[in-house]
């Protein structure tokens, strides 16, 4: 058993922001995160920008941080997923060794914890959405970041959000041609968006350069994938598209795509925390309603990077007893921005009838939504499915489920993620026997 004062979990940007102020202020803090590498989803590491392409503030900033991080005292437990809350202030982690494959279990008990655990992206299931070829924007931006070829592949984005803007942007400065980029908020919703940004001249600018780096490409408003096309081997050809009125269809390599963010509050809901409109309730210092947890970024409220950051040094510095009264400006703004987010990419209702009888919705079990339809609940469906019970465990989903039908799950049970059945079986200390923490960053 490992004892620390602060237990930080996610080290995406809000982790990062909240254990550097903690432990610059003295606290013994651990950052723990299942990548292998500190960063989350944006600062994820990968191929460096390559000489020829300009450094981008998103990497100055990532490196400013990383620095401050490793100046900070912070340890790092890196490769260790969090499954399971056995007591109270206590943690269980899996780690896998890379040089061995060997699972390595952690018990760590914290004074305070602070859950930084982000977001992932949102899959609706239409027909061809499980073909080879398809991807979730973040997804494939993260394989190209770990080396996968989009030269000259002419790739769909598709779908929701900010997102879409920015993996396109990335995935042509990668060489990529981008087809077209394909948004179903409307124009009237996207206007006001845009407006709301005159408050935020810096997302504003960063905006207009994805839009200088797409030149050429079409960015359509109220435009919908209704399906993925295949040849007779299986092989994605093209994506259907519609804007309600007219439906064509659109030859690519590749689809991107996916219906924005949704956060990752299993943790935060395995703990106990209150849930609001199915993100984690919290006060001003980012307490939650269970005492000595806080929460930040993503699971908060989908509110980008501005927002991850002010909420982990607000919630990094309480935990380390200082006063953030200085930062609460910064924090109401990303408070407007994370509203405004949450009204220009809300769903259009149309989106619900997209799967025909036979398209997957759970790809775990193969489940397919007319098996669905008759079902009475999230329970119902479990219980004569399958749904969510394969190694997804719902996380993919089950956010689809809730779109379609309406349904949440009742309760969140540990493991929250596959752990192999003999990783539970370990020596108790086997954790101590092990160099686990790292200050190795990149
Ligand atoms: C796939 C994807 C790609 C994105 N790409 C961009 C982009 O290109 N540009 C942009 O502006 N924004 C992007 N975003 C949004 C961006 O991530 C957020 O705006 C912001 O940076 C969120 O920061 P965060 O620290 O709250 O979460 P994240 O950056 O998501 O960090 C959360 C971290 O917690 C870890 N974690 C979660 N649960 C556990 C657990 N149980 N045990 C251990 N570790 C855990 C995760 O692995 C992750 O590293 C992306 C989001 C996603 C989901």
């Amino acid at each position: 058993m490992k004892h620390f004062e602060l237990i930080v979990v996610g080290a995406g940007p809000a982790g990062i922001a909240a254990a550097t102020a903690a432990a610059r202020c003295g606290c013994r803090v651990l950052l723990l995160d299942d990548n292998h590498a500190p960063g989350g989803q944006i600062w994820r590491t990968g191929q460096e920008p390559s000489a020829n392409k300009p450094v981008t503030s998103t990497e100055n900033r990532r490196a400013t941080a990383l620095r401050r991080l490793t100046a900070c005292g912070a340890k790092l437990l890196l490769g260790a997923r969090v499954f399971d809350v056995p007591s109270p202030n206590v943690l269980q982690a899996i780690t896998e060794s890379l040089a061995s494959n060997a699972p390595e279990l952690h018990t760590l008990h914290y004074d305070k914890l602070i859950l930084a655990t982000g977001a992932r992206e949102r899959f609706l299931p239409f027909p061809g959405w499980t073909l080879p070829g398809v991807f979730g924007p973040g997804g494939l931006q993260a394989l190209v970041k770990g080396g996968f070829d989009v030269r000259n592949k002419r790739i769909a984005v598709a779908g929701s959000g900010p997102l879409l803007l920015a993996v396109a942007a990335h995935l042509r400065q990668d060489g990529a041609h981008i087809v077209s980029i394909s948004e179903q908020a409307s124009t009237t919703q996207l206007l006001s968006f845009a407006l709301s940004l005159l408050a935020h001249p810096a997302k504003l600018r960063e905006g207009l350069h994805f839009r200088s780096i797409l030149r050429g490409s079409p960015y359509r408003l109220g435009c919908w994938p209704v399906a993925a096309l295949a040849d007779a081997h299986g092989n994605l050809t093209a994506v259907r598209l519609t804007n309600g009125k007219k439906t064509w269809d659109e030859s690519c390599d590749l689809l991107a795509c996916g219906f924005h963010l949704i956060p990752n509050t299993e943790l935060p809901a395995l703990l106990g925390c209150t849930l609001n409109n199915g993100f984690v309730q919290v006060d001003a210092q980012q307490r939650t309603t269970v005492p000595n947890v806080f929460c930040i970024g993503e699971p908060t409220g989908i509110g980008g990077l501005d927002a991850a950051l002010i909420q982990g040094e607000i919630a990094g510095l309480t935990c380390a007893g200082k006063p953030t009264s200085a930062l609460a400006s910064r924090a109401a703004a990303g408070e407007r921005f994370t509203a405004a987010l949450a009204r220009a990419f809300r769903l259009r209702p149309e989106l619900r009838s997209l799967a025909a009888p036979e398209t997957l919705v759970c790809r775990c079990e193969d489940v397919p939504f007319s098996a669905l339809a008759p079902r009475t609940s999230w329970t119902d469906a479990k219980l004569q499915t399958r749904c969510g019970m394969g190694p997804c465990q719902g996380r993919i989903c089950g956010p689809a489920v809730e779109t379609l039908f309406g349904w949440t799950p009742k309760s969140i049970r540990p493991p929250l993620s596959p752990v192999p059945v003999g990783a539970l079986f370990l020596p108790p200390n086997s954790s101590d026997s092990q160099p686990v923490f790292t200050k190795e960053h990149q």
